[in-house]
């Protein structure tokens, strides 16, 4: 491989990559379809949760007051409450008197004038006679109205990647649709003669799988919607003819192998004329082969064909796009703080993208580089637990450093 005569520092490719991704547009879905989209609004409580005063026990309504100074060897005895004959159910409900109990179950609303709910166990129930055994204090047992969400409260914030308790949120203050954004349309090209679809054909005389648009489309799922747009061969023409006709139907491509200066790597040279190149050949390890252009105001990602580097060119810039894209305002991946149990080795002038291996004792998670390290050994990957990213100008990370791990 030829090198790269200027690599540009992470930093740099990803200030270009951000400045080029244009927000998608925003769609309704029904609250129950929400799961896993990111929130393109501030929803604002219009109810409160729970709608009104509910029993949080199964026992009976009362009166604090009225249970004060029981005992269970000095029990007190309250009256059921017979509501008035002839009063419509529609009616606004009675008050409960002094001195009386009302039985109750989880979740009823609260009678008025009752404001404690007498735990089941701490009474006896016999002929409309209660014998109260404990006190209870006003709110005992009560769940109030607005207690979880009041009226309008910010539950939710725009950018939110919402998971199954918010469309429960959702539910409990009725919200039936919510703005989420469009998932943007991402193109994907594999590129390279000796490449095959093992989802179509079977392993034969020297040809490799194409291992990496399956990658970037599992990689892409939840935010985006990818579609993998087939295999060109390492061919200028076919490679620009793949191209244009990708570029009409998507928001952005990521194209895959040839991005490195050989004599059969085109990508670079099809951007460049059909559009621009924005800068090919980035400070990280791996995935140095990597580049960024627009063609027809979109963008394009040229990555490296190894599918080890394409996995860190991938998370290291285009998952930053993609998020910024996508409106997204939280991380993704799961990320946690990890102590060093063996020094990560780093050059200064480059960014590592390092596969770990995360444990856990005493309380601890401790993270250590995992031994097998080439680009083209996949498993090193599915073995590992995350990622962590050694900046450019740090020489490795020492044992006992405290770091952040990102999580697959
Ligand atoms: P390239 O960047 O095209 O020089 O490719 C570098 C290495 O990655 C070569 O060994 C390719 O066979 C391999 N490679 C390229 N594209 C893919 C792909 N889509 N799936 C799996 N391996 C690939
Ligand atoms: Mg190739």
């Amino acid at each position: 491989m030829k090198l790269f005569r200027t690599l540009i520092p992470l930093r740099e490719a990803r200030s270009i990559v951000l400045r080029h991704a244009r927000r998608v547009g925003v769609e309704e879905v029904s609250f129950d379809l929400a799961a896993g989209r990111i929130l393109a609004e501030d929803i604002v409580a219009e109810m409160d949760s729970p709608p009104f005063n509910r029993a949080a026990m199964d026992g009976y309504a009362v009166k604090a007051e009225d249970t004060l100074g029981a005992a269970p060897d000095k029990p007190l005895v309250l009256h059921r409450h017979e509501p008035c004959s002839g009063s419509e159910p529609e009616s606004e409900p009675e008050e409960l008197p002094e001195g009386e109990y009302i039985p109750i179950q989880t979740g009823m609303p609260m009678p008025r004038g009752s404001n404690a709910v007498l735990m089941l166990e701490y009474g006896k129930e016999r002929d409309s006679k209660l014998e109260v055994f404990k006190p209870v204090t006003p709110g005992k047992n009560v769940a109030f109205k607005g207690e979880d969400v009041k009226r309008g409260d910010i539950v939710l914030n725009d950018g939110r990647l919402l998971r199954a308790a918010d469309i429960g949120l959702l539910a409990s203050i009725g919200r039936r649709h919510v703005k989420v954004r469009k998932k943007g349309a991402i193109g994907i090209l594999s590129t390279g003669d000796e490449l095959y679809d093992p989802k179509v054909d079977g392993s034969s005389g020297g040809a490799i799988a194409d291992v990496n648009s399956y990658i970037l489309a599992a990689l892409m799922s939840t935010i985006a919607k990818p579609s993998r747009m087939g295999i060109v061969s390492d061919n200028y023409d076919a490679l620009k003819a793949a191209i244009v006709s990708c570029i009409a139907n998507c928001d952005a491509i990521l194209v895959s192998g040839g991005s490195s200066v050989g004599k059969r790597d085109f990508i670079g040279d099809v951007v460049a004329d059909l559009g621009e190149m924005l800068f090919h050949g980035v400070a990280i390890r791996p995935g140095e082969p990597t580049g960024f252009g627009i063609i027809d105001e979109k963008p394009i990602f040229c990555l490296p064909g190894y599918p080890v580097s394409m996995i860190a060119a991938f998370e290291m810039l285009v998952r930053p796009f993609l998020e910024t894209m996508h409106g997204l305002k939280e991380a993704m991946m799961r990320q946690v703080f990890a102590v060093v149990a063996k020094k990560m080795p780093s050059a200064v002038g480059r960014t590592d993208f390092v596969r770990v291996r995360l444990d856990e004792h005493d309380g601890e998670y401790y993270v250590e580089p995992i031994r097998v390290s080439g680009s083209g050994i996949l498993s090193s990957v599915t073995s590992s637990d995350g990622f962590v990213i050694i900046e450019e100008n740090i020489e490795g990370i020492e044992e006992g450093k405290r770091i952040v791990v990102n999580l697959w």
